[in-house]
């Protein structure tokens, strides 16, 4: 992505992250809100996949598509579309922080498995 690109991105949220609202810092990354999947191929050389910066969804490739994100926030979002992303977000908040507000509504935590 062009610098030019990167800074219409940068400036959609005012320089914040789409997803949690922090402050962009150095490293920021570029979401592609619908994921885009890229052509790689594994190079026994370097026994590695690489990229040639190339996509096979391309049309899913253009700024409309791009958010600003914290690495955080695009790790996490991976490459779920935003429906699953929220969904993910929503299970977490309803398990990792308000577990008792929802105890005393009668709510129960589902067990773990391992
Ligand atoms: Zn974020």
């Amino acid at each position: 992505m062009k610098k030019k690109e990167r800074l219409l991105v940068f400036e959609k949220y005012n320089g914040k992250c789409a997803y949690c609202g922090d402050e962009l810092i150095k490293g920021w990354h570029v979401d592609h809100i619908k994921p885009i999947i890229r052509n790689s191929k594994y190079s026994h050389k370097k026994k590695m996949f690489t990229t040639d910066g190339t996509c096979k969804n391309e049309y899913n490739n253009n700024l409309e598509n791009c958010n600003p994100s914290c690495a955080s926030c695009n790790i996490q979002k991976n490459s779920f579309t935003l429906e699953q992303f929220r969904n993910n977000i929503q299970q977490f908040i309803i398990w990792s922080v308000k577990p008792i507000g929802l105890q005393l509504m009668g709510y129960k935590r589902p067990m773990r498995l391992n």
